[in-house]
């Protein structure tokens, strides 16, 4: 733990200050600034190749920075070695010892630090009930499945209650239904353990259903940042509206701005916005992204204030949503996703169905 002696402690557990990581010409990581809020849950969401895990390895201190600084605890801790720094890390690949059982394992960072088997037998054996594999504690790895495996390399990285904890993608190997397991009980672990959580993933419904803050990464730069709903309702770019959910763009032309809306433009057809005005201009160009669940679907015309109408050309159903693709005269092909029990409209490829929403259903973006 720190000492406390560099003053008040701020909010935040750890920040980054222009952080970069430079290969040869590419720019790994490039000028990355972040507050990580004590006892947070923050993600780290990107393609793969945006930076995540090199971010997470500078943080962890395998990899050194080529500038910038990090603070613990406003402590400049950029040159430490990284077992001076008292992270838990779950990593891919960073597999269990195959030939120490599941309670040596755990007992392993406590060995480290010198306590013997005996004194750690206490803390062993709650980090061994907090994932629930108590009964498992003399198995060896190999007769283990990948989900238990994940939970002892989960509870070797907290038995000696790091200051942080470091995951980079620990659950991408899983099937789906014990991935969405094991994220119902991290996120329990987070809230009963306090400690601050950086996760990385490329899976955006885990980042949302699971984190106080995300981070938006592209390309080593972070291009946005903010809780998930409000990354989800109001992205920024064209480039987080689609890589966070998916969403239906419409370009056109700024027609009349009036009382906090506009009218665009779009292949003819006339929309109705609101927000962003200050970013558009009349005769300008304009993206709006249009998640594919704000979009109504009805048989006859509707009474929103924007309505197109299309053919179905394909649509999938999955027990509790249809996802349809429809192609229309003006906005050319759209998306849209309804509940299936509430679904208005006959689900049959070359059927004519409207689609409606109102100007706050959708948001502007900036396309760059
Ligand atoms: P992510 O975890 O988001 O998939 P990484 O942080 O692993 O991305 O990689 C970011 C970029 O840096 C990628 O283009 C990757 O190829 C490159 N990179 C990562 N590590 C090295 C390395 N040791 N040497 C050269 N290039 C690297
Ligand atoms: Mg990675």
């Amino acid at each position: 733990m720190p000492d406390g002696s560099t003053g008040a402690r701020s909010g935040h557990a750890l920040s980054l200050r222009n952080l970069s990581k430079v290969y040869g010409s590419l720019a790994a990581v490039d000028g990355v600034d972040l507050d990580v809020p004590r006892g947070s849950f923050l993600t780290l969401l990107g393609p793969s190749g945006s930076g995540k895990t090199t971010i997470l390895m500078a943080i962890a201190g395998f990899v050194e920075p080529s500038g910038g600084s990090i603070l613990l605890d406003d402590k400049d801790i950029t040159r430490f070695p990284p077992d001076k720094r008292n992270f838990g890390m779950v990593f891919q690949g960073y597999a269990l010892f195959p030939h120490m059982t599941v309670a040596d394992n755990i007992w392993f960072p406590l060995k480290v630090r010198g306590v013997s088997k005996a004194d750690a037998s206490a803390k062993i054996k709650s980090a061994l009930e907090l994932v629930q594999m108590g009964h498992l504690a003399e198995r060896y790895p190999s007769q283990l499945s990948g989900g238990q495996q994940q939970r002892v390399a989960l509870a070797r990285a907290i038995v000696f209650e790091p200051d942080l904890l470091l995951l980079d993608e620990p659950l991408s190997a899983l099937d789906k239904k014990l991935r969405a397991d094991l994220q119902w009980e991290l996120k329990s672990l987070h809230q009963r353990l306090g400690t601050t959580f950086i996760y990385v993933t490329h899976d955006q419904e885990e980042a949302l259903s699971m984190s106080d803050t995300i981070i938006i990464l592209r390309d080593g730069k972070i291009e946005q940042q903010g809780q998930p709903g409000a990354l989800y309702e109001k992205p920024a770019t064209r480039f987080v509206a689609d890589f966070l959910g998916k969403s239906n763009f419409l370009q056109g032309t700024v027609g009349e701005k009036k009382d906090g809306a506009f009218t665009y433009v779009c292949g003819g057809q006339p929309l109705v916005q609101v927000g962003a005005a200050e970013h558009t201009k009349v005769n300008g160009d304009v993206v709006v992204a249009l998640r594919p669940e704000k979009i109504a679907l009805s048989a006859e015309r509707p009474a929103a204030t924007n309505a197109v109408s299309g053919k179905i050309t394909a649509f999938n159903y999955y027990g509790s949503a249809y996802h349809f693709q429809v192609q229309t005269e003006a906005l050319g092909e759209l998306i849209a996703t309804t509940p299936a029990w509430t679904c208005q409209i006959e689900p049959s490829i070359g059927n004519t169905i409207w689609l409606g929403w109102e100007p706050d259903a959708s948001v502007v973006v900036r396309d760059r």
